[in-house]
């Protein structure tokens, strides 16, 4: 007897989509049996012709709270997560105050988010100026890996590190470093303008060139596991094949409105657009879609970084003045899906990219595939319905969003975390710490 089966024509599992009923016990899944097999179960549901996907892996979040929880808050966050079929996020170490640098900050965020998490929720730390001697003892209490900027991050209190910050820190503590991968030397000062190439102009595709080439030379250097976040500029992707080739250690995420938005398209005035590294022209997107099914970048996922409509200067429209981050965590799934399904993607190949490789690169086994032995996130997932974005259908708190009257294929029907299904009015989730980390201090 098993607590829930999940049968479905279309199950996405580690090898392929294929009809299929899975079991799950205990909060995993137990088995994959075929679709009409006999299964003793308190709960058996028959999703038809839905795919049933693992749960997304978002391992770039920013979540914000404690500290600016009016951009964004656990609870807020982690429903959207949900909503949007993602049922275990990585939280990024700055905007909330105090930021991840230290195992105090870390208790913080912890118990900020104590209670409220509607999906399973993780940590990364940060490496700032001063802060090499307590990445050992942040990363024993179980952070994922350390995030460093080379250029100005947007808020004070987490400034960027240097070539030689960057590779101290690697020489410090045996983690992955996840590296923002723009170069203050060739970044100029954005004009106050409301026209988007103004904007544009500022964060040329060579700052992304020269900061990838210096965060691999200081994995080459130090032997450390660097990952380049939200690439845009396809001209950095030769020096990552380059590089891997030699045996450096390195991998690469982009996002979903690099991949899907065009920067030649942008709206006057339209800052929800406003991302640092920027978006690009459809061209530039088309590389990096070559490089996705290439295998050159290996994930997406959402850099979910909202604020305020003040802070992001919707009166104005001042790209300039406006804070730098898309917000759209719940509809990254159906954004990816519209785009892959019209290049002649399969689910699989979402899932490869949205569930699969984020677990992996934060060492999660059991989460982003459908697996026997690995956790019951699951999600149920029509992918020929379809919808059309209003942001006050957008469960984060501040629902402000580039994709704002599109029409979108596939909708998260219903999503479940470790075999109960998440319905809001109790909040299940897990705080995560790495696999080989020691007990939270
Ligand atoms: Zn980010």
């Amino acid at each position: 007897m098993v607590d829930l089966v999940l049968r479905a024509r279309r199950v996405v599992t580690a090898d392929g989509e294929r009809p299929a009923a899975v079991a799950v016990a205990g909060g995993r899944i137990a088995a994959i049996e075929a679709y009409d097999a006999e299964l003793p179960a308190a709960e058996d549901l028959d999703l038809g012709g839905l795919a049933l996907l693992p749960g997304l892996v978002d391992t770039h979040v920013h979540v914000n709270e404690p500290g600016r929880t009016e951009w964004e808050g656990f609870d807020t966050a982690t429903r959207a997560a949900a909503a949007g079929g993602v049922t275990t996020l990585v939280d990024m170490p700055l905007n909330s105050l105090p930021p991840t640098v230290d195992a105090a900050a870390l208790r913080v965020k912890r118990d900020a988010a104590a209670g409220q998490c509607h999906v399973d929720v993780g940590f990364w730390g940060g490496v700032v100026p001063g802060n090499a001697g307590e990445l050992p003892a942040l990363h024993r209490d179980g952070v994922f890996g350390f995030k460093a900027f080379l250029a100005d991050s947007g808020v004070p209190e987490f400034p960027p590190v240097g070539a030689d910050g960057l590779r101290a820190a690697m020489e410090r503590v045996d983690a992955l470093f996840v590296v923002h991968a723009e170069d203050p030397g060739y970044l100029r000062p954005a004009p106050s303008s409301a026209r988007y190439p103004d904007f544009l102009a500022s964060r040329p595709p060579d700052a992304e060139r020269a900061a990838v080439a210096t965060a691999i030379d200081a994995a080459g250097a130090t032997g450390a596991r660097v990952h380049i976040l939200h690439l845009s500029a396809a001209d950095a992707l030769p020096l990552i094949e380059a590089a891997r080739a030699g045996g450096v250690r390195v991998t690469a995420e982009t996002c979903p409105h690099y991949l899907t938005l065009d920067a030649r398209h942008v709206p006057a005035g339209a800052t929800e657009f406003k991302c640092c590294p920027p978006i690009r022209d459809a061209a530039n997107a088309e590389r990096l879609w070559g490089a996705l099914a290439g295998g050159t970048i290996d994930c997406v996922v959402s850099d979910h970084s909202p604020c305020t409509p003040d802070l992001k200067r919707q009166d104005t429209g001042d790209f300039a003045a406006a804070w730098g981050g898309i917000a759209s965590l719940q509809i990254g799934l159906p954004v990816m899906w519209s785009a892959a399904a019209a290049r002649g993607h399969g689910l699989a190949d979402v899932v490869t990219w949205m569930a699969r490789r984020p677990a992996d690169l934060v060492g999660l086994p059991g989460k982003g595939r459908i697996a026997a032995g690995a956790d019951a996130d699951l999600v149920a997932f029509d992918p020929d319905g379809t919808f059309v974005v209003h942001p006050g259908d957008l469960l984060h708190r501040n629902p402000i969003t580039p994709y704002a009257g599109r029409l979108l294929h596939g909708v998260v029907v219903a999503t479940w975390l470790g075999g109960r299904r998440v319905t809001g009015d109790r909040p299940a989730g897990r705080l995560l710490a790495r696999a080989d980390a020691g007990a939270p201090g």
